[in-house]
């Protein structure tokens, strides 16, 4: 059994995914059940478990997640719109991939507070 993650195995392209947009740092592609009309996730290819497990050095990689969201939005056509980040961390934070993502969720009104 292979240790990679399932994030891992997409950025490898041994499992398929809808990738809408890719760099040397990261991936973005269309999680497979989407929360809201547009629902992107963007992974680092190199694997940080999650937040409370990234380090001073994930910095750059942590900063450009960030960046990589406004790029995707605006060739996306939803930066005007608006849309929610969201990074689930822990058992309590609804994580279930350890490894670290960026969702993006747009496409409708969102609500506040999340459930
Ligand atoms: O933040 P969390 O760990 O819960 O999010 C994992 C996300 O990965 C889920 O939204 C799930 O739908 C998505 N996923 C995916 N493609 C896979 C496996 C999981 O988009 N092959």
């Amino acid at each position: 059994m292979s240790d990679k993650t399932i994030f891992q195995m997409i950025a490898d392209r041994e499992i398929p995914a809808d990738i809408v947009y890719e760099d040397d740092l990261c991936l973005c592609f269309r999680d497979i059940n989407p929360q809201a009309p547009i629902h992107l996730l963007i992974v680092p290819k190199k694997r940080i478990i999650r937040i409370a497990e990234a380090e001073a050095c994930d910095q750059n990689t942590l900063g450009h997640l960030l960046l990589t969201a406004q790029k995707v939005a605006q060739q996306e056509g939803f930066a005007d719109s608006g849309f929610r980040t969201v990074i689930n961390n822990g058992a309590d934070g609804g994580e279930e991939v350890p490894h670290l993502h960026l969702h993006i969720l747009a496409g409708r009104k969102l609500t506040w507070p999340p459930g």
